[in-house]
């Protein structure tokens, strides 16, 4: 596992769309490399705070 392909699959590993047996991947890449660990919780941050104004705006209309 690369950086490059590791950071292709955070977005889809946060939203849950990762097979099983390549989140595991991912998951064994992010505990060893920091910089994609830190690209992982700067993208869980961001896609929390979307996901907050989804709902509030849903919440509105
Ligand atoms: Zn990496």
């Amino acid at each position: 596992m690369n950086c490059r392909r590791a950071q292709e699959w955070i977005e889809s590993y946060i939203m849950g769309d990762l097979p099983p047996e390549l989140a595991d991947q991912l998951e064994a890449h992010l505990n060893q490399c920091e910089t994609c660990r830190r690209c992982y919780e700067e993208q869980k941050r961001l896609i929390a705070l979307l996901r907050r104004l989804f709902s509030t705006k849903q919440r509105m209309a």
